[in-house]
């Protein structure tokens, strides 16, 4: 009894939100910045709405333009850690399309992003404990786009249908999925380029096919207690998620009207479990989409979860951040 009300005074959904800075584009168009960082440091921001009202924003942690990869990942490493200690993870980022959630996630070579750093963790503290622990890593990398799941690391026989399945134990898996058994930081780089590189195949444009799906790199850790047998197996999804943008009146028809539908359904699916889990409600409606079916072992128990609301500055933009923390409020 005494864990579980400590388990309930800490919660296991942390929401980080982070802002980028204002583009070249923005600067010398003239928009200006609608974000006051003042009480950044106490997890507040302001948003300066039209006719100067402030709105003000509670997180667990706000980043401002001026902090950087490394001071973001600070801040997820402990969490990141309790996989090998067998907890199941989830880490999101949300947001509309431009405003960092890739950045965050993946980044670029030289400034790397969760993904890679949470790998580049994972060893580090694996090696530390190697007199008592041996651990298993590896790692899937799925895209869900229009409700339909795709290997990003199988190669080849990317028509392939790929179906969630529960298996005894509980465990929810998607059986031929190809799970890159990783045995050194040194393979992380490519195995998670190699990913990337399948998002392109059948895409005529990349970014805007990137924005339109979900990206889910899968992290299994299998543990073994050296000292007394002890077995487990735990999951950690890093997510990359499709663009919360509304689509433009003009867009929607055909096969963009489509995509916006998946999309929303997949993004209200999240945030109606996340917040169902926040609120301790009886039913947890996973099944509502593909992308809270594959993460449902690791939403809700005693799994923990990260979302990084991701905004922009610009008052070009100042609606769709008032929507994406509007969003990121109800799921806390
Ligand atoms: P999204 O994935 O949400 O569409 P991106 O990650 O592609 O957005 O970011 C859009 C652009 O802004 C990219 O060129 C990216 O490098 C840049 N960017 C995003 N966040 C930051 C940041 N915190 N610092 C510097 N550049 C950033
Ligand atoms: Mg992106």
């Amino acid at each position: 009894k005494l864990f579980n009300e400590v388990q309930e005074a800490k919660g296991n959904i942390r929401v980080f939100c982070r802002c980028r800075p204002l583009n070249k584009a923005e600067i010398s168009a003239g928009y200006n910045t609608v974000v006051d960082f003042d009480a950044a440091k106490d997890g507040s921001l302001g948003i300066l709405t039209s006719g100067s009202v402030k709105k003000s924003f509670r997180f667990d942690r706000v980043y401002t333009p001026k902090d950087d990869q490394v001071d973001v990942f600070a801040d997820a490493s402990s969490m990141v850690i309790s996989v090998l200690d067998g907890y199941n993870v989830c880490i999101f980022a949300y947001g509309q399309t431009g405003t960092g959630k890739t950045f965050t996630m993946e980044g670029t070579q030289q400034n790397r992003g969760v993904n890679y750093r949470t790998l580049e963790h994972l060893f580090k503290v694996s090696k530390e404990r190697s007199e008592t622990f041996s651990y298993d890593i590896s790692v899937s990398v799925l895209e869900v786009y229009n409700e339909q799941i795709r290997d990003l690391l199988a190669s080849g026989q990317t028509s392939k249908r790929l179906e969630i399945k529960q298996a005894s134990e509980g465990f929810h898996h998607v059986p031929g999925v190809v799970e890159a058994k990783i045995d050194s930081i040194n393979e992380v780089w490519s195995v998670l380029q190699t990913g990337n590189n399948a998002r392109a195949v059948g895409s005529n444009n990349v970014n805007e096919h990137s924005s339109r799906s979900h990206c889910m790199l899968c992290i299994t850790v299998k543990a073994k207690n050296l000292l007394n047998g002890d077995c487990t197996k735990s999951k950690l999804w890093l997510v990359d998620l499709a663009g919360s943008e509304r689509l433009a009146k003009t867009d929607a028809q055909g096969e963009r009207l489509k995509e916006a539908q998946n999309i929303n359904r997949s993004l209200s699916a999240l945030g109606d479990v996340v917040s169902a889990l926040a609120a301790k409600s009886s039913h947890i409606p996973y099944r509502n989409s593909k992308l809270t079916h594959l993460l449902q072992d690791s939403l809700g128990g005693d799994s923990k979860t990260l979302m990084f609301v991701q905004i922009s500055p610009s008052d070009q933009d100042v609606g769709e951040t008032l929507s994406s923390l509007n969003f990121a409020t109800r799921v806390r």
